[in-house]
């Protein structure tokens, strides 16, 4: 579930960004759509409490983000929120096992090896444990940060721009995985794009629009 209500950030020195209130169930899939520089990717900060609003607020699961003390609010985003960045953020010093494997010291957790197993099987990339990010696909590399994003079974996956490199058929499956990901911990699935597919992919689901300007037209 997530909600918010007169939501505004200002980067220093600029205009507010102003987004229009949204409420989406849990489960829900939510599309942030809008050029490029309209403020998709600040909401999705807001969303993961990654920035804190000016004004107004945006609650997940019933928690007001900008609530949280800044120390409560790593580990709050790390346990509720699935992120899959536009740049993946791998590191090319680990394994792609020991790249999941730090989303557990991130956490504060013991590393669990086994659900690291169970989140490569899960999309098919268990065979690519070993590797280095940098011996993988760009679709294998995208995998392999969505299995680091679903680690910790969350109730919100955020995925930022998760079709901006692919071609038709690579953009059709990346859909398709993050549809049944979400569906599958009745996870809340909210997409920042600016790509026509994908939202002729996902016509169930709501849109919140952003105009150029970065003020919000719904
Ligand atoms: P989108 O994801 O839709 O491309 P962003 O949320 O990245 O848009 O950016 C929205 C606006 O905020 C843009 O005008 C951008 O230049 C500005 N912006 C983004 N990040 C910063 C920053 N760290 N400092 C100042 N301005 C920023
Ligand atoms: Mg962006």
């Amino acid at each position: 579930m997530i909600d918010s209500r007169g939501l505004q950030f200002a980067y220093p020195h600029s205009e507010p960004l102003r987004f229009a209130d949204v409420s989406v169930a849990q489960g829900g899939t939510l599309l942030l759509r809008g050029p490029s520089g309209s403020g998709k990717s600040t909401w999705l900060a807001l969303a993961s409490g990654l920035l804190t609003p000016t004004a107004g607020e945006v609650e997940v699961g019933g928690q007001s983000v900008g609530g949280l003390s800044a120390a409560a609010r790593d580990a709050w985003r790390a346990r509720h929120i699935g992120f899959l960045p536009q740049k993946l953020h791998l590191s090319d010093a680990l394994s792609v096992a020991d790249n999941l494997g730090l989303v557990f010291f991130a956490s504060g957790l013991p590393v669990d090896r086994a659900a690291v197993h169970r989140a490569l099987q899960l999309l098919d990339i268990d065979s690519l444990s070993a590797r280095k990010p940098s011996q993988l696909s760009g679709g294998q590399a995208q995998r392999v940060a969505l299995a680091r994003a679903l680690l910790l079974r969350p109730g919100v996956i955020l995925a930022d721009e998760p079709t901006a490199s692919l071609d038709d058929a690579a953009c059709a499956a990346a859909l398709d995985l993050l549809r049944t990901c979400a569906a599958n911990l009745n996870a809340t699935l909210v997409i920042a794009t600016h790509d026509a597919r994908v939202v002729q992919a996902l016509p169930q689901a709501s849109v919140l629009g952003f105009d150029a300007r970065a003020a919000v037209a719904v």
